[in-house]
């Protein structure tokens, strides 16, 4: 049976629009303030793609794009001055920094009333503590994907590749909340198709194209594809944007699969938007 595919962009576009009509309702609207450092091409879309976003919910946004050669200290000044600014509710610096500026500092920075991506240290805890003070955009945008489809996740054996502390870490924490069995596995993890094919919920976020083949695939698996690659290939653009998982092979053997593009992407920014209007909620 050919796998149903969860629908990100679909399910990104009802999010926003719920958001929307809430926004519609406030007198005072939530702004989410975008930190560029550098040129990094893949960084300019997502933050043109987030600003975009901005724009249709009805939020206020701003972008402060920074020269690659900014000092770590001019990027923490500017991060002081927003954290003190009441009229903006998200703070968000795109990865990855220049060398010479510690991301670690700059994360600590953030004020963790703006912390939209979750990524202050004492929000993480919060979420290890399995009482998240906001969620992380990526991991959260699974688990809201899977809710939507009706997808049930207790008791169910969920499979992780990858523990970044953007995707694999928090996603295995929010999958626990939800009262999955969580394995996470990473580079060092022996055998990874044989865990993966022991998975019924299979996450995959490797940064690897194509990597997780069909036959790792159980079957009525749910697969779900976080990564983003791009490849080489004939088109006019000179590549094209692939997952960690084969995804025809996949789709063979699985009950329900994203695409990429069109999976995690669009429901990443989705809740960001979601956490820039409960940051907000937070502060009023
Ligand atoms: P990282 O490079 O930070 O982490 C990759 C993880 O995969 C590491 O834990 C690494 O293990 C593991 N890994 C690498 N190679 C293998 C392998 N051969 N076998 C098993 N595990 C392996 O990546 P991110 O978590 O930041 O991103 C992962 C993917 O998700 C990327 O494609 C990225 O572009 C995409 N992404 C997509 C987002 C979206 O909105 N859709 C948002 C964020 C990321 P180890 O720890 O041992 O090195």
């Amino acid at each position: 049976m050919a796998a149903q595919i969860l629908d990100g962009n679909a399910t990104a576009k009802s999010i926003r629009l719920e958001i929307a009509s809430e926004v519609a309702g406030l007198k005072r609207k939530p702004k989410l303030v975008v930190i560029l450092v550098g040129d990094n091409p893949a960084s300019k879309v997502y933050v043109g793609m987030k600003a975009k976003a901005c724009a249709e919910v009805g939020f206020g946004s701003e972008k402060f794009a920074l020269p690659a050669t900014t000092s770590e200290a001019e990027l923490l000044a500017l991060i002081d001055k927003l954290n003190a600014d009441n009229n903006i509710d998200g703070i968000l610096c795109q990865l990855p920094l220049p060398k010479q500026i510690s991301e670690h500092k700059v994360l600590e920075r953030i004020s963790t009333a703006k912390d939209v991506d979750c990524f202050h240290p004492m929000n993480v805890g919060y979420l290890t503590s399995g009482d998240p003070f906001v969620k992380p955009c990526t991991p959260a945008g699974v688990i809201e994907i899977m809710k939507r489809y009706g997808i049930e996740m207790k008791g169910k054996h969920a499979v992780v590749a990858g523990r970044s502390n953007i995707v694999g870490k928090p996603l295995a924490q929010l999958l626990l909340a939800e009262h999955a069995t969580v394995t996470i596995c990473h580079s060092r993890t022996v055998d990874l198709a044989a865990v993966c094919k022991s998975a019924d919920i299979l996450c995959a976020a490797i940064g690897k194209p194509e990597m997780i083949k069909g036959d790792w695939v159980k079957e009525g698996a749910v697969v779900i594809d976080v990564g983003v690659n791009r490849v080489d290939d004939t088109s006019e653009k000179g590549y094209k944007l692939v997952g960690d998982v084969a995804y025809a092979e996949a789709a063979a053997h699985a009950s329900f699969i994203t695409p990429v593009p069109g999976g995690i992407g669009p429901m990443t920014i989705a809740m960001l938007m979601k956490n820039t209007l409960e940051l907000y909620k937070k502060r009023i």
